[in-house]
């Protein structure tokens, strides 16, 4: 590589660096067989990813959704209370992923808005990972700027962290039984630097039934702000609806300067 970046002008080099790099993400979609998604909330990831888990299961990859809080803070209304609230909202996830062909729903119960990003909850995801041995693992990135809610934030770092970490071998006690697990991937949601647009225009209609399963969350104005945000992504790529993501491999997340650009 010195030999290469000798020869080359600063922005030549710069973009050779970007294109090996992107060589390996560029059909990471494709390759995937089994995915994980760590999601903050029940919900998450059908708004931000359903089009993308429905073509994915279709194709007959094994999907799974790891939900790290209750969601029981999720509504206005004063005379519902959290615990009631939670159970609604499992009801309403796992009919959400019956529509999208999700079989493996995993509940950690952290209580919502008070996730952190702990050294526990790091190792529980660690073991999820190790268990389910995912390809690629889907969160919301934690880095948009001007993100306030602490779990989403919470939930993009651990889920990043854990799939770094899984292939490290004695992150978890390996008494446990479970063996290190590389992540290949990861694909991040409500994303600033999005380098992957995934033309769903197919998958649009089942999509949108699974975020009317969250009936307890549901009003028209999220169903058009999520049609709107999913046609103006769908401009980048002249399709009608597409959903973006950042797509990274979890040891190019470790003093890569380039990683922001990829
Ligand atoms: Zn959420």
């Amino acid at each position: 590589m010195e030999g290469l970046v000798s020869r080359l002008s600063y922005e030549e080099a710069v973009k050779a660096y970007l294109e090996l790099m992107r060589e390996d993400l560029s059909r990471a979609f494709d390759r995937v067989r089994r995915v994980l998604c760590v999601q903050p909330h029940p919900d998450d990831t059908d708004i931000a990813a359903g089009g993308l888990v429905a073509k994915l299961t279709s194709r007959g990859v094994e999907v799974a959704y790891v939900t790290l809080t209750d969601g029981g803070l999720g509504t206005m209304d004063p005379e519902m209370y959290p615990e009631k609230l939670a159970l609604v909202r499992r009801r309403e996830q796992e009919e959400a992923a019956r529509i999208l062909g999700v079989k493996e729903l995993v509940w950690l119960g952290y209580r919502d808005g008070e996730l952190q990003p702990t050294l526990e909850a790091r190792r529980e995801l660690i073991r999820l990972i190790r268990w389910y041995k995912p390809d690629m693992v889907i969160a919301p990135d934690p880095w948009l700027t001007y993100e306030v809610h602490p779990d989403h934030r919470a939930a993009g770092i651990l889920a990043v962290e854990a799939a770094f970490f899984s292939a490290h071998p004695h992150s978890i006690p390996l008494a446990e039984g479970l063996k290190p697990h590389p992540v290949r991937y990861v694909a991040f949601y409500w994303t600033r630097k999005p380098n992957a647009i995934i033309d769903v225009s197919e998958y649009m209609e089942v999509k949108m039934k699974a975020v009317r399963a969250h009936q307890s969350q549901y009003m028209p104005a999220l169903e058009d702000s999520v049609r709107a945000y999913m046609r103006l992504m769908g401009k980048l790529i002249g399709a009608a609806y597409a959903e973006a993501f950042k797509v990274l491999n979890p040891f190019m997340m470790h003093s890569n300067t380039f990683a922001e650009n990829v």
